[in-house]
């Protein structure tokens, strides 16, 4: 630690965001970075302490007391050596990870803690401009190959340990852009697409295929590449939307927030509105919030990714609806540690406008003669302890307006379409939540077959995503090799 004094001395600064009365007329990212001096100001703050909780509460277990102290020393090179063995793509964990780091950070327990998410995005900022990104192409080829099923973060971090490992990888993709949510999902505000460019570019470089608009199941039989490649990662992520079962539900005017969220991603890229993130054919093109009394119905982050995006269209109003109850906004008072996930989390889509209102049962979705949306029957959840269990009554029912509701209620599983019924015949099983299943080696019950990220464990984060695409690509090493010299991390899931 090269600052003892480091944390009692200097107060946590986060990295100032563009005004919000300027931001909300575009969709270029909000969030900047501090200065070189003020970003080693902030590693000093880093205690070293004897058990780096922050290390465990990483999904990737990065070195974080370790990259700290080479920031702190102005030796960034060294900081982006050490970040780069645990995580292949700080760019995006940098912009838009919850930062369950931060959480574990042992400062945290009386002071704010360590700005690691922002320290994490300046030095591999750093390192792209001071050319330190550079392909890694491997001396040797093994000459194996392995075909990656979706190119989200869990398909790329897959994809790039593999090749890391001389084997020849290539990353198949049905929408006609790689990137999965982080293209299309996550809005540009939060992580602009050029960061997801600037990777897949340098993947190529190293020898990575890629190809897009490959449908595996549909436009291409599962069984050609299980009968070409040694082995298959499938990391095609739990893209299928929960639908809400309330009256009213078929009306015109409600979308799932994905077909709203992508279509202003593709908007953004200059790319036609025909299909959407999934390849298919979008029933509505001109999903737009302008002028309209937008209801977003869910609490989470693509409910607040909805709230960001209707703000930019101007919406004449935005409402975010969500059935658990308010979290207490401040760490519980019976414990020292801060208490995420089970705090109130805000974005900074909050930031720039929204009436967010909690524990609220949609009734029933009111249409005019034409079946146009109009408004919401909603009512208050009230929790009342009856006999030692929860009962919930709804009172106080009343209408909003609403000619536009996205529905941003979480998502239940991979698709149970093509694909799911190729790799079913092929033995491998769905678990129980309806996700793939996999062993801790994460492979299937087909020994070819491997699954990662959302696609196993549901719906998560970017970072577990980079961790399970990682670990599968070790393991796959292990099954094709017999050894690897790839790095793991053991963190239960
Ligand atoms: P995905 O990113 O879903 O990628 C799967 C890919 O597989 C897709 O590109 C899909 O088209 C492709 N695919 C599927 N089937 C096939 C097939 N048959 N053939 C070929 N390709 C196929 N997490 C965070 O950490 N921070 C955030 O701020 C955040 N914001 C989010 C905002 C939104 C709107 C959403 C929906 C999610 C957000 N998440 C966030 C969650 C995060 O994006 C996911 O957990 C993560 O992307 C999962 O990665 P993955 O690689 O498993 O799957």
């Amino acid at each position: 630690m090269g600052k003892p004094t480091g944390f009692l001395e200097i107060e946590r600064k986060l990295a100032p965001k563009r005004a919000v009365s300027e931001r909300v007329n575009d969709y270029k990212e909000i969030e900047q970075l501090n200065s070189i001096a003020e970003t080693e100001a902030q590693a000093s703050r880093c205690m070293d302490c004897g058990t780096p909780f922050c290390h465990n509460g990483c999904p990737l277990g990065n070195i974080i007391p370790e990259f700290n102290d080479a920031v702190y020393e102005q030796n960034w090179k060294y900081a982006y050596d050490i970040l780069s063995t645990t995580n292949n793509f700080p760019e995006f964990t940098g912009r838009i990870c919850p930062a369950p780091c931060e959480s574990a950070c042992v400062l945290g327990i009386n002071k704010p803690a360590v700005a690691i998410e922002l320290i994490e995005k300046s030095i591999i900022e750093k390192a792209y401009s001071e050319g330190w990104v550079v392909p890694f192409i491997p001396k040797k080829r093994t000459g194996k190959k392995i075909a990656v099923i979706g190119s989200g973060p869990a398909g790329l971090a897959a994809a790039a340990q593999l090749n890391k490992a001389g084997h020849l990888v290539t990353v198949y993709e049905r929408a006609d852009q790689i990137g999965g949510l982080l293209r299309y999902g996550i809005p540009d505000f939060k992580l602009d697409k050029s960061v997801v460019t600037r990777r897949v570019e340098v993947m190529k470089q190293e020898g990575i295929t890629f190809i897009t608009n490959a449908n595996i199941g549909t436009t291409e039989k599962l069984a050609n590449l299980t009968n070409d490649f040694d082995a298959v990662l499938v990391a095609t992520g739990s893209t299928t939307p929960r639908f809400i079962t309330a009256k009213g539900n078929d009306a015109i005017g409600i979308y799932p927030a994905m077909e709203f969220l992508s279509q202003q991603n593709k908007r953004n890229a200059s790319i036609a509105l025909e299909v959407n993130h999934k390849g298919e054919k979008y029933a509505n093109t001109d999903i737009h919030a302008k002028g309209k009394h937008v209801v977003v119905i869910g609490g989470g982050d693509t409910g607040s990714d909805c709230v960001g995006t209707s703000n930019r269209h101007k919406a004449a109003s935005i409402t975010q609806i969500e059935v658990m109850p308010k979290p207490p906004v401040a760490r519980a008072e019976n414990t020292p540690w801060p208490n995420w996930p089970n705090m109130l989390r805000t974005s900074t889509s909050h930031d720039e406008g929204a009436e967010r209102l909690w524990s609220i049962s949609l009734q029933e979705f009111i249409k005019n003669d034409k079946g146009e949306l109009e408004s919401l029957l909603i009512g208050d959840i009230v929790y009342n302890m009856k006999d030692g269990k929860m009962e919930q009554e709804v009172m106080n029912i009343r209408k909003i307006p609403c000619d536009l509701a996205l529905i941003a209620a979480g998502f239940l599983h991979t698709d149970h379409t093509g694909l799911f019924d190729q790799l079913t015949a092929m033995g491998v099983n769905a678990d129980e939540r309806g996700n793939l299943a996999a062993n801790a080696s994460y492979q299937s019950d087909n020994e070819k077959v491997f699954i990662a990220g959302d696609a196993r464990r549901g719906q998560s984060l970017v970072v577990w995503a980079i961790s399970e695409g990682r670990e599968a690509a070790r393991n796959i090493d292990l099954f094709l090799m017999g050894k690897t010299s790839l790095e793991g991390k053991s963190i239960s899931s």
